[in-house]
């Protein structure tokens, strides 16, 4: 079976990296969610005072002080978020840092030193990747390409749900806030901004299940591999 890869982009809390891991684990293939690098290079800033508009010090610690992994967790089968070879993933999720990361996200240096980053970990395909610029700029020859967005209120209840079951406790008008205000500066960013590539396929999830995105996203999988399988036939 053809490796392919497979880019998942849209707005914060649509379900992006839910369905990416079902539709990851179905297919066998690896699994990267490309906003926890760079809720990673977010925390490092923070931890270290560094401010984010210091281009001298984030480009010195994109060289050579940022080590961005992941690593399986034995015990949920997780890949979870490594910073400097220690496991970051809860810290990570935390309302301050995704009160931060579109303004670190924004930073073209940190964009380039990801980007490529991106590129080598899925140099070998049979990958499904979720993000924002997946499709438009870190893989543009993906074989599939969904773009997910829902209303802004159905994400925010599902993110509150989310924090709550790790412990924090957040009021909905402050996730409305914080999905708003991330949207509007990923969307409008110069490098790389959040927006559908030409031959992405829409995904809403305001009104359907984790199942039924993950079928959508198999249905398309499937149509790729036929088409790849009917252009060898054709073509040799
Ligand atoms: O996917 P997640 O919500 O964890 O992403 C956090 C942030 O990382 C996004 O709001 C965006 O600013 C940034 N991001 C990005 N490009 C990606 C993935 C995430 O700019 N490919």
């Amino acid at each position: 079976m053809k490796n392919l890869v497979i880019a998942i982009d849209g707005y914060s809390s649509c379900g992006k990296s839910t369905t990416a891991k079902a539709v990851a684990a179905t297919l066998h293939y690896a699994y990267l969610d490309t906003g926890a690098m760079y809720r990673g290079v977010t925390l490092f800033l923070l931890e270290n005072n560094i401010a984010f508009d210091d281009m001298a010090r984030i480009e010195h610690a994109l060289r050579h002080d940022i080590h961005i992994s992941f690593k399986r967790n034995s015990k949920t089968g997780r890949n979870e978020l490594c910073l400097n070879d220690k496991i970051r993933e809860d810290d990570i999720r935390q309302m301050r840092i995704s009160n931060s990361v579109s303004e670190v996200s924004v930073i073209v240096q940190v964009r380039h030193a990801m980007v490529a980053q991106q590129q080598r970990m899925g140099r070998r395909r049979g990958v499904v990747m979720d993000g924002r610029d997946i499709g438009t700029t870190v893989f543009p020859d993906a074989e599939v390409k969904i773009f997910m967005t829902a209303d802004v209120e159905v994400r925010a209840r599902r993110r509150q749900e989310e924090l709550a079951g790790k412990g924090e406790h957040v009021d909905l008008a402050d996730i409305i806030e914080n999905l708003r205000k991330r949207d509007h500066i990923d969307s409008t960013r110069a490098e790389s901004p959040l927006r559908r590539a030409s031959d992405a396929v829409l995904l809403d999830t305001t009104h359907i299940t984790i199942n039924e995105q993950v079928d959508f996203v198999l249905d398309k999988v499937s149509s790729a591999l036929f088409a790849a399988y009917a252009n060898k036939q054709l073509h040799g």
